[in-house]
């Protein structure tokens, strides 16, 4: 133990995911001998991030609007929808530069023991893109033109057991709507990992080669 804003510090930054004991003291110490510039920069980017960033009404992505960039590009294919856990997914399926589509962020996968359900994660937001909701009044103008039907869903969870049981999950709630085809990336990715550390050819692959899945 430290005294004072040293062991808070370190108590802080011990508190985020991946950062034992260890790499919380060292963060610490580095931070510590940091210039104060730097410093300064670190406080404002963690003061903005959460004033400034909100979650994309249509797919959970993070964004500076309402909507984000990607929803509100009229280029990209509503047809074509990719279900990723989380916003940073969105960002390695982006730099495959395979897909024209947009993304819907679960915002997790399901973890019984973590006590992460189907509650927890927005999948009945999902159900409801898929369904095809009319648009709600109040929102920006690209809402004033109807989306296109979702034709293609394409399961890109994580390739670890709660990735697998969440797409095993989703197939089951999105076989009951009627001519949507439900993919998932080809296999390859290595197993046990997480979808932003595949590297982008392999990913790319994973999703050109995407496969129906058993219904
Ligand atoms: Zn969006």
């Amino acid at each position: 133990m430290f005294e004072g804003p040293v062991q808070d510090l370190i108590d802080e930054l011990g508190r985020l995911p991946g950062i034992g004991p260890k790499s919380a003291q060292r963060l610490a110490f580095h931070i510590l001998a940091t210039e104060e510039a730097d410093i300064t920069r670190l406080q404002e980017a963690l003061a903005k991030v959460k004033a400034g960033v909100v979650f994309c009404e249509v797919c959970g992505n993070v964004s500076e609007k309402p909507r984000c960039r990607i929803c509100g590009d009229s280029r990209r294919d509503a047809t074509l929808v990719c279900v990723v856990e989380e916003p940073k997914d969105v960002m390695a399926v982006e730099r495959t530069r395979e897909f024209r589509g947009r993304y819907h962020v679960l915002g997790g996968a399901l973890d019984p023991m973590g006590g992460v359900g189907p509650d927890q994660l927005r999948v009945r937001e999902l159900l409801r893109r898929i369904g095809g909701s009319p648009a709600s009044p109040g929102e920006d103008d690209a809402a004033g033109e109807p989306e296109p039907e979702i034709a293609e869903v394409i399961l890109a969870m994580d390739p670890n057991t709660e990735g697998e049981a969440t797409a095993t999950y989703l197939v089951r709630l999105l076989r009951d709507f009627p001519g949507l085809s439900v993919t998932k990336l080809a296999s390859g990715l290595p197993m046990g990992g997480d979808l932003e550390f595949a590297d982008e050819l392999t990913l790319g692959r994973a999703l050109a080669g995407r496969r129906p899945t058993a219904m």
